[in-house]
């Protein structure tokens, strides 16, 4: 009885130990939502390296203060369940451990919205000229430094009514179209563009799709997108802080009205701008 009971103790020792032995992740949210990013937070201590995988993706987690700290979207698309975050971490004495943390995906409701592209617009998104244009862009946003320039909270880039929300089912012309990569903001033609936070600007062109278009990239992956642009303020390879003038707003490209289209990408994914609005990453 005595040696069962000693026996349970040691047990019971060997658990505890085990569970202090593996790091304690912070996630948050602490539920990944459709179209949104989730944090994940892990004390840099006895910590070289971390490589983190969610759903079908690798991302790095950065040394941020006392903790290595990153950001993963989740796709608008992606089924509602249990997903394991698996993190890979480089420890000072050279050995690496794999820790899997268990997420749940929530549903987010993405209304649909119907409108009308006169054929002149229409005819702009042509297959062929969208994924000649998209992967001019997609090269800016692969490029991920490891210099963290953003802090804080982002700011809106535009002061203006919301007209298309982010993720929306579109169908436009009577057809099924994908779903709406970024916030629409009504503005009228000119309205200065303001940088939502500290950053590089990376691409600034004239695209036929896509209209004048500006990315600004704040490293760790994380880029802003600005489509239908009237005119640059910036050049690529400029510096800049919040509130700095990067372009004024326009009805150009695929648009059916004047207004600044606003997106973010994250390792390449296109979530919620106002996300990084209303929250601090
Ligand atoms: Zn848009």
């Amino acid at each position: 009885m005595i040696r069962l009971f000693f026996f349970c103790l040691a047990f019971l020792g060997l658990m505890v130990a085990s569970l202090f032995a593996q790091p304690i992740v912070d996630i948050s949210p602490s539920v990944a939502w459709q179209g949104k990013v989730i944090e994940v937070k892990i004390p840099a201590a006895g910590i070289t390296g971390v490589e983190g995988k969610f759903l079908g993706q690798k991302f790095k987690l950065y040394p941020q203060e006392d903790n290595f700290v990153g950001i993963i979207g989740v796709p608008t698309d992606q089924k509602p369940g249990n997903y394991n975050l698996r993190l890979i971490i480089t420890q000072t004495d050279g050995k690496t451990i794999e820790q899997v943390e268990m997420l749940k995906v929530w549903p987010t409701k993405f209304p649909v919205t119907r409108y009308w592209l006169k054929p002149s617009r229409n005819k702009l998104r042509a297959r062929n000229i969208i994924d000649n244009e998209w992967s001019e862009i997609e090269k800016v946003l692969l490029h991920e430094s490891e210099k963290r320039l953003w802090s804080g909270q982002f700011a809106l880039p535009v002061k203006g009514e919301k007209s298309q929300g982010f993720g929306q089912l579109q169908i436009i012309n009577g057809k099924r179209s994908g779903s709406h990569k970024g916030v629409d903001l009504a503005v009228p033609i000119g309205t200065k563009v303001f940088a939502p936070n500290a950053g590089q600007v990376v691409f600034t062109q004239k695209l036929k799709a896509f209209g004048g278009t500006v990315v600004v990239d704040h490293g760790q992956g994380i880029h802003t997108l600005y489509f239908h642009l009237s005119k640059f303020a910036a050049e690529v390879g400029q510096d800049v802080k919040q509130g700095d003038l990067i372009a004024y707003s326009g009805n150009t490209g695929v648009s059916t009205g004047a207004h600044l289209h606003w997106g973010m990408s994250v390792h390449n994914l296109r979530v919620d701008p106002e996300q990084w609005v209303k929250y601090e990453m």
